[in-house]
C-alpha cells in the first residue's frame, strides 16, 4: 500500500478527473504528487457509473478543443500494450428531427472546422449505413463526427493510473482526506486517515464532496450533484460494438452499442439535484435507486428510431451524482483566497470525455504565466468574489442539466 508521505501536489479524489489531472501533470514533468483515494481502487463512485461517450463537436471553439486534446489522450492510452481504456473510436451521429436542429447542427459543423475537427453534415442514405437498424425515415440532417467514440469509464481511470504510477505520482487508495492545513494563508499539507502530509498545492477533484473539500479551507462553491441515469439492454441482434454513438437533441437522448444490447440515457425536463450541504465530508450523496418511469420513457421515446428495441429487457442501470454548477462552467485552477488550493471540480457530466482536457487546463491554470481567458474564465474567484444564494444556484444547475442539449 502506498504511504502518504510529503509531495510538491496533493490531488484529492481517484475518479476520471482527479487522475486525468495527475496524468496531465505528470506528462508535463511534475511527477512529485501525492493522489489521495478514500476507496480501494480509483474510480469507483461517478466514474464507475459513467456511460463513457466522448463527442468532440460543442458549441465553442474552446470546448471543441478541449474534448480533441481527451480524445488524442485517450487514443494515446490506447497504444499501451498492458492497460488501456478501452478506447472505441466508432464515431458518432447527432440526429437532429425538425429545422431549427438542423441549424444546430449546422452551427456545430462550423466550429468544428475551425477546430480543424472532421464533421460533415451527412444524408439519411448515408447515415442508414452506419446504423442499419435505425429509422432515419423522419430525421432531417445527422452530423457524422468520424473520431467520436466511447470508452470504459473505469478503464480510463484506471490506466491514466497506471501510467501515472510508471512516472512516478504515488497513488495512496483507501486513503480519505480529512483536514486542509494552512500556513501564513497559504495551503501547506493535508491530514488524511493514513498519516499527515506537507504539499504546496492541493487539487480538488472529490466529485459530489468536492464543496465540503473547498469548505475546509472556507470556500463556498455552488458544486451542485444532479441525479443522471441510462440502462442497459439485454444483446439485441446487431448491436456490434464498432456502431457509431448516437445523440438526439429532440429527444434529449444519447446512447452506445454495450455489452452486445443498447445503452441508453438521457436529460430529465425535470432534474432531481441534491444539497450538497445535507450531507457530510464523510458521506456521499444519497443512494440512487433505478427510477423506471424516468428510464421506461427513454426506451419508449426511442423506439420511434429503433422498433427492434421496443420492450426490451434490461439488465443493469448506470446512475449517480455527477455535478453541475449554476453557469454551466467547469470550476478550475488557483482560488485568490487560498493560495495553494486549486479546483478540479463542477464536471457538469462530462467529467470523463473531458477528463483529460480538463486535466491539460489544470495544468495551464497552475504553471502557465498569461493563461487563456478561457482558463480564466473558469476560476473558482467567479462565485467567491460576487454574492450567491443556493436557492438560486440550485435553480440554474438543474436547469443546465435540464438543457444540456438546449439550443
Ligand atoms: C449515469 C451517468 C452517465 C454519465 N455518462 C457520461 C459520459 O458518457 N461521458 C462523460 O464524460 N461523463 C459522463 N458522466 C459524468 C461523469 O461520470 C462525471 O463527470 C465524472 O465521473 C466525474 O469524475 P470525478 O473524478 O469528478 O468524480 P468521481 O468519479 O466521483 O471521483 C471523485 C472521487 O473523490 C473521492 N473522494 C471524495 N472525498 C474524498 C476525500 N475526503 N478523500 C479522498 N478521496 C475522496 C471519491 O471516493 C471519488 O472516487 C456520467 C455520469 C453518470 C452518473
Amino acid at each position: 500500500m502506498t504511504q502518504v508521505s510529503d509531495a510538491e501536489f496533493v490531488i484529492i479524489g481517484g475518479g476520471a478527473i482527479g487522475c486525468g489531472v495527475a496524468y496531465s501533470l505528470a506528462r508535463g514533468g511534475v511527477t512529485d504528487i501525492l493522489l489521495a483515494e478514500r476507496a480501494a481502487d480509483v474510480a469507483q463512485v461517478t466514474t464507475a457509473q459513467g456511460a463513457g461517450l466522448c463527442g468532440q463537436p460543442r458549441p465553442t471553439l474552446e470546448r471543441t478543443l478541449l474534448a480533441m486534446h481527451s480524445v488524442a489522450t485517450f487514443r494515446e492510452l490506447q497504444r499501451d500494450p498492458k492497460v488501456q481504456p478501452e478506447w472505441h473510436e466508432t464515431g458518432s451521429l447527432r440526429i437532429a428531427l425538425s429545422e431549427k436542429r438542423v441549424a444546430e447542427l449546422r452551427q456545430l459543423k462550423s466550429v468544428a472546422d475551425q477546430a480543424k475537427l472532421e464533421a460533415e453534415l451527412i444524408d439519411n442514405a448515408a447515415a442508414r449505413k452506419l446504423w442499419p437498424a435505425m429509422e432515419f425515415a423522419d430525421v432531417k440532417a445527422v452530423l457524422w463526427c468520424p473520431s467520436d467514440g466511447y470508452m470504459r469509464p473505469y478503464a480510463v481511470a484506471s490506466s491514466y493510473a497506471y501510467q501515472c504510477r510508471k512516472l512516478g505520482v504515488r497513488i495512496a487508495t483507501s486513503t480519505a482526506v480529512e483536514e486542509i492545513l494552512s500556513r501564513n494563508g497559504r495551503v501547506s499539507g493535508v491530514k488524511t486517515s493514513q498519516g499527515a502530509a506537507s504539499c504546496r498545492y492541493v487539487i480538488n477533484a472529490a466529485g459530489a464532496n468536492a464543496y465540503h473539500i473547498a469548505k475546509l479551507v472556507g470556500l463556498e462553491l455552488p458544486i451542485v450533484p444532479v441525479r443522471h441515469e441510462y440502462f442497459v439492454s439485454v444483446p439485441v441482434e446487431g448491436m456490434v460494438p464498432e456502431l457509431p454513438c448516437f445523440r438526439v437533441p429532440e429527444l434529449t437522448l444519447y446512447g452506445r452499442p454495450c455489452e452486445g444490447g443498447l445503452l441508453l440515457g438521457g436529460w430529465e425536463a425535470q432534474s432531481l439535484q441534491t444539497d450538497p450541504r445535507e450531507y457530510g465530508l464523510n458521506a456521499e450523496p444519497p443512494p440512487v435507486e433505478p427510477d423506471w418511469t424516468v428510464l421506461n420513457s427513454f426506451e419508449e421515446e426511442f423506439s420511434r428510431l429503433l422498433p427492434q428495441t421496443r420492450g426490451v429487457k434490461k439488465t443493469r442501470v448506470g446512475r449517480g451524482w455527477p455535478t453541475f454548477t449554476p453557469d454551466g462552467r467547469f470550476i478550475i485552477g488557483e482560488s485568490r483566497r487560498v493560495p495553494g488550493f486549486v479546483m478540479a471540480g463542477g464536471c457538469n457530466a462530462h467529467g470523463i470525455s473531458g477528463s483529460a482536457g480538463i486535466g491539460r487546463l489544470v495544468y495551464e491554470s497552475i504553471f502557465d504565466p498569461k493563461p487563456s481567458v478561457y482558463v480564466k474564465s473558469l476560476s473558482p474567484d467567479r462565485f467567491t468574489e460576487i454574492p450567491w444564494n443556493w436557492k438560486d444556484a440550485r435553480r440554474e444547475a438543474a436547469h443546465v442539466y435540464e438543457t444540456y442539449y438546449g439550443v
